[in-house]
C-alpha cells in the first residue's frame, strides 16, 4: 500500500521498511540476549504504540507486556524536564527482567526519571529500548541498550510519535514542517 506524504510533513526521515528492518534486527538480538527468561516490556505511553507492537511481534522468546504513562511535554516541542505519572505499571515488577520500551530519548530527562522510579522497585534487571535517539541534544546521561536510530535535532513525528497529540498515526517518521509548530 502506498501512502502520499502527509501535507505538514517537510520529509519522510525513517522509511515504513527501513523502521520494519531495523526493529525486526533488534527483535532477533533481544531474542537472544533475553533466552530462557521471560521480560516484561514496559511501554512508555503513548508515543511506544506502534513501536512496542511491531518489536515483540518479531520476538521468539515469551514476553510479557505492561504501560506506564509519564507526563512531560504538555504539547510543546521541548521538555520541561518536570515528570510525573499520570498512569502507572499493573503489576510489580520485583524479580523481573524489565526492558524499557521508549518512542525517543531526546534530552534523556524523562528516562533518568523513569529508571530512578523503576530501580526502587526491586527489578532483577532493567535495561532502555528506544526507537529513536538524539544524541546531540542530551542534558541527563543515560544508558540505553539498545536503540535502533539516531537522529539529528528536528522535531519528528508519526509511527507514535506526535506534535499536540497529531500524527501519531503516520506510518513513517518525519519531520514536521516548521511552519507547522508554535512559537
Ligand atoms: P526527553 O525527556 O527530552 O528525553 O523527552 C522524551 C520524550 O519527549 C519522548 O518520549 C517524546 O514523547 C518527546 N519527544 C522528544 N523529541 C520529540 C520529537 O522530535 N518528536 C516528538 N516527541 C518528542
Amino acid at each position: 500500500m502506498s501512502h502520499s506524504i502527509h501535507p505538514e510533513i517537510e520529509r519522510v526521515l525513517i522509511s515504513e521498511q527501513e523502521l520494519q528492518t531495523k526493529i525486526a534486527e533488534l527483535a532477533a538480538r533481544i531474542s537472544k540476549d533475553y533466552k530462557g527468561r521471560t521480560p516484561v516490556f514496559v511501554g512508555v505511553l503513548r508515543g511506544c504504540l506502534f513501536f512496542i507492537a511491531d518489536l515483540m511481534k518479531q520476538l521468539t522468546i515469551d514476553a510479557s507486556i505492561d504501560f506506564i504513562c509519564p507526563s512531560t511535554y504538555q504539547g510543546g516541542t521541548k521538555s520541561t524536564g518536570v515528570v510525573r505519572l499520570l498512569l502507572d505499571l499493573r503489576d510489580s515488577i520485583e524479580g523481573k527482567d524489565v526492558i524499557i520500551v521508549e518512542d525517543i530519548v531526546d534530552s534523556g530527562l524523562t528516562m533518568t526519571y523513569l529508571l530512578a522510579n523503576l530501580k526502587t522497585r526491586k527489578p532483577r534487571s532493567i535495561e532502555v529500548c528506544t526507537l529513536l535517539e538524539k544524541p546531540s541534544r542530551r542534558k541527563a546521561k543515560v544508558d540505553v541498550k539498545y536503540s535502533c536510530f539516531d537522529i539529528p535535532d528536528e522535531f519528528v513525528v508519526g509511527y507514535g510519535l506526535d506534535y499536540e497529540e497529531i500524527y501519531r498515526n503516520l506510518p513513517y517518521i518525519g519531520v514536521l514542517k516548521p511552519s507547522r509548530i508554535k512559537k
